[in-house]
Formats: C-alpha cells, sequence, structure tokens
C-alpha cells in the first residue's frame, strides 16, 4: 500500500471521507514506510501500537458521524512536543525517559482534530542547531542526494527528523518549531513547505521551551494546501500561554488557490549577500519573475539592520536559553549523576546531559546575561532587535511581503560544518530576521540545483497574515510546479 504514502494530506483526507482506505489501512502503510526508512534516523521513538489504536478510534469516530477535520490522518510529531504518556527527549540526554503526564496544546489541538501519531521526530538538541548533527540520537540523514554521490547530507535543522519524514513519505505531515529558522531551512534543504507562523498563533505550552520569546511551533508538508490545513489545525488561543494571541483562527487553506493580483511584493536588497551561490541568487531572480507574472507588483525595499539580526539572535537566543535550562538539575526528572554534595550533583548530572552545543549556548547565555556584561551585550542586542522590527514595520507599510532565499546553500554534507559553529549559525542569516521580529514567514520548494538537490524560497508576512502568504506561496508553488522527489535508496 505504497502509494497511501504518497498522497498528500488533502488526498489522504478525500480518501479517508469517501471511505476509499480506513484509519488503519494508511495508518500501517505508514507504519511500515518508517519501518523500512530507519537508515534515515528520523524517528527517535516509533509508536506504532499508539498508532493503530488511534486510527481504529479514528475509524469508530468516522462511523459515528463524528469526523475532525484531520480524522484519520498519520503525522509525525517532534520531540519537543510533550506527548502524554510517550517518552519526550527534546533530543537531549539530560531529559532521560521523561515521560510527561500532559499533552503539548499543539499536539492535543491535533488529536482533537482526528489525527494519529506515528511517532516522535529526530532534532538537534534542545532544538539548537541547523544540521541535526547536535542530537543525542545521532544526526537524520536527508533522504535526497547530490546526482552521482551517495554521500550523506544533512536535512538541515533543528526540525531534521520532520523534514526527513515529510520528504521520505513517511508521515503525511508534522510538526516543528522555528526559534531561528528550524522549519524553514529544513523545509528548503530536503524540498517541503514549512511555516513559522505569527509569534503567539500556536501555543508554547508543553513544548519544551528553547528561547521563549522567539521560539513558535509550526507545521512540515509536501503541498502549500497540507500546511495550510495542518496550521489550523496547530494554531488557537491557549489561556496556559500567556504569549498566546487571543485571536480566531482562519481557515488557512481557504487562503490557498486565491488570486495574488495587485499585491505588492518586496525585495530587500541587504539579503543579496556575496558569498551565496549563483545559483540561489537566479532561483531568487525567477520567483521574483513567476510573482510578476501571477500580477504582483514587484518593489525594492531595505531592511537596513538586517546585517546586525544574526549577532543579535546568538545573544538573545542563548540568554533565554540559559534561563530555561536552568530547570535541567538532576531533581525532579530526568537523568541524574550522584554527586558527593547537592552542587556536585547538579554539576554532575548537567556535564552528563548537555551536549557540546548546548553548554556553549548556555556559557553565552549565561555570560551576556552577566553584571557588567548585561548591557553591553543582551541590552543591546535588544535595541537592535527593536531596529529589525522596525525596518520590517516601514517595509510593509510600502507591501504586502517580502520575498528572499530561505537558506544561503542547499544541504550540505554531514560533518561539514559541525566543526566550526560560526558557519553552522550562517544557515540562518534569513530567517533568524523574522524570529526577532515575530512574523511570520513560509519556505516553498522552488527548484533544484545543479547537483539535482532542492532550494526553498521564503515568504515573509505583516503579524497575522498568514493568509496571504498562504495564497503568495501558493502562487509559487504553482509555478515552479515542483515535483522532484528523492530517490528511494534507505
Ligand atoms: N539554527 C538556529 C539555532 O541553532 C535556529 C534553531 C531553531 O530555530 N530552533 O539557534
Amino acid at each position: 500500500m505504497s502509494e497511501l504514502t504518497a498522497l498528500t494530506l488533502k488526498a489522504a483526507l478525500g480518501g479517508l471521507k469517501d471511505k476509499s482506505f480506513s484509519a488503519v489501512e494508511i495508518t500501517e502503510a505508514h507504519v511500515q514506510a518508517v519501518e523500512a526508512a530507519r537508515a534515515l534516523n528520523a524517528f527517535v521513538l516509533e509508536t506504532p501500537e499508539k498508532a493503530l489504536e488511534m486510527a481504529k478510534a479514528s475509524d469508530a469516530r468516522r462511523a459515528s458521524g463524528n469526523a475532525g477535520p484531520l480524522e484519520g490522518a498519520p503525522l509525525g510529531i517532534k520531540d519537543l512536543f510533550c506527548t502524554e504518556g510517550v517518552r519526550s527527549t527534546a533530543g537531549s540526554k539530560i531529559l532521560g525517559d521523561f515521560t510527561p503526564t500532559y499533552e503539548s496544546t499543539v499536539t492535543a489541538n491535533l488529536w482533537r482534530d482526528g489525527a494519529v501519531m506515528l511517532g516522535k521526530l529526530n532534532m538537534d538538541e534542545f532544538a539548537m542547531g541547523s544540521s541535526n548533527e547536535t542530537s543525542a540520537f545521532g544526526p537524520v540523514v536527508n533522504p535526497w542526494r547530490a546526482e552521482g554521490g551517495n554521500a550523506q547530507l544533512t536535512p538541515g535543522g533543528s526540525s531534521g527528523g520532520s523534514a526527513a519524514a515529510v520528504a521520505a513519505e513517511l508521515c503525511l505531515g508534522a510538526t516543528a518549531t522555528d526559534t531561528g529558522g528550524s522549519i524553514r531551512q529544513p523545509a528548503s534543504f530536503t524540498g517541503t513547505v514549512g511555516i513559522k507562523p505569527t509569534y503567539g498563533r500556536c501555543s508554547r505550552w508543553g513544548t519544551v521551551a528553547f528561547a521563549s520569546s522567539l521560539d513558535q511551533a509550526g507545521p512540515m508538508a509536501r503541498t502549500v494546501e497540507d500546511a495550510a490545513i495542518l496550521l489550523t489545525s496547530m494554531a488557537g488561543h491557549d489561556p496556559k500561554d500567556s504569549t498566546s494571541l487571543p485571536v480566531e483562527t482562519p481557515d488557512f487553506a481557504s487562503f490557498v488557490g486565491r488570486s495574488v493580483k495587485g499585491l505588492r511584493v518586496g525585495v530587500p536588497k541587504e539579503y543579496r549577500v556575496d558569498s551565496m551561490p549563483a545559483e540561489i541568487d537566479a532561483l531568487w531572480e525567477q520567483g521574483i519573475a513567476w510573482l510578476k507574472e501571477a500580477g504582483c507588483e514587484i518593489v525594492e525595499v531595505s531592511l537596513p539592520h538586517t546585517k546586525y539580526a544574526l549577532p543579535a539572535y546568538y545573544i538573545v537566543a542563548p540568554a533565554e536559553a540559559s534561563s530555561n535550562l536552568a530547570r535541567y538539575d538532576g531533581m525532579r526528572f530526568g537523568l541524574r549523576v550522584e554527586g558527593g554534595t547537592l552542587t556536585d550533583t547538579y554539576e554532575k548530572s548537567r556535564a552528563a546531559g548537555f551536549g557540546d552545543e548546548v553548554k556553549r549556548r548556555i556559557l553565552i547565555g549565561t555570560y551576556v546575561l552577566s553584571a557588567g556584561y548585561y548591557d553591553a551585550y543582551y541590552l543591546k542586542a535588544l535595541k537592535v532587535r527593536r531596529r529589525i522590527a522596525d525596518d520590517f514595520d516601514q517595509a510593509f507599510q510600502k507591501v504586502d511581503a517580502l520575498l528572499t532565499p530561505t537558506a544561503p546553500s542547499a544541504a550540505f554534507q554531514l560533518g561539514d560544518r559541525s566543526d566550526d559553529p560560526v558557519a553552522m549559525y550562517l544557515n540562518d542569516i534569513f530567517t533568524v530576521t523574522v524570529n526577532l521580529a515575530g512574523l511570520p514567514g513560509i519556505s516553498v520548494p522552488a527548484g533544484l540545483d545543479a547537483a539535482g538537490l532542492p532550494l526553498g524560497l521564503q515568504l515573509i508576512g505583516r503579524a497575522l497574515d498568514e493568509g496571504t502568504l498562504f495564497s503568495l506561496s501558493g502562487a509559487l508553488e504553482k509555478a515552479a510546479d515542483f515535483r522532484a522527489k528523492p530517490k528511494k535508496w534507505w
């Protein structure tokens, strides 16, 4: 039944509705695909029994006339989302076998709407990384390979498991999170669609915190419409998260396919960086041409503080992380290494439980928040953040959305940049601005590079205007007609 795994979410929901197949059938097909794809290391925990139990319950709901909008759809869940009774690790050893007694709001919303969980997806430790190589469970392997080569490539990060699982057709869609690009960059590296909604659109409750003022959940899927369907279920006001916005969730899928005629799309000149491959520049030009053909007006805009975004991000994010991660002390849950004294136990547990990148962030974060450095680094970074948000405000006086590349390269080889944190951080150059300003951003697969690897384009929108992004990305998707799939080698 491998053809069931190749369906879009939209088509699968149609097939389930008209009873072409049952939730149990489509779930079994996915469970088999997941088992056959262990070489990708996309899942850190497979939950086939739970999946079949949920699928049976779903078929029963449908039979009794109570089908939800995602009824019977098998999904993968990034292991940053707490799932009740199912081990949740955040890609770290420090959580040990932590099994939450509660469900994150985002996943609870998906189950409320009838979705089925296939398992928990691999990710960079605490979502810190751009290649999935900081995971305590080993890196995820990108299902895509360069033409004529069999080197293992990164699927991007931190949502590398989500991206690989969606691209390899192991699930109809997946949850992911994005603090500085972790939904959009992996989407670009794997030929999938990923949207980071407006900060506050999805509840952060029950999602392991990295940098609370930047973290946002969103979906990854194989089409724009599928991403829209998933986001509609995931989003919504949640009184349990004080930063969750008290706004209605529109039917995002209704925006896909709408005319984009007359929309003004900005092209920020500061996003033309020197080191960028010519192919990415060419694809960006192509994207501009496609939107023009679809009736958009293209406007050059300036976001003058862009060059300060990456340094500001790598102060704000580690600062918040160092505070958030203080809770992992070996006392109430997770890993504990006994020491001679209480302090010794703290130190030994944290030394054994955290990986190198997480330790680096804690050190940086603690430093920039310490007395004497706070004003010079942290406060300064907050001021830069304000300027970046102001740049976007100015641009959105003139345009309805912005078009940029998603990442400065295609997927690179595993091991290539893992020794050089700064080279790794540069991956986020086009994505972190959006998190700093709290805006929505979507990555759409738009073409292949000379080696046959996917490349994405990013659209950035006004706060709470994901609808326009779905219309524009739908138009891009249609024009790009991206149908390439990774050749199955796993
Ligand atoms: N790569 C960025 C980082 O390591 C972003 C990660 C994310 O969005 N979770 O901080």
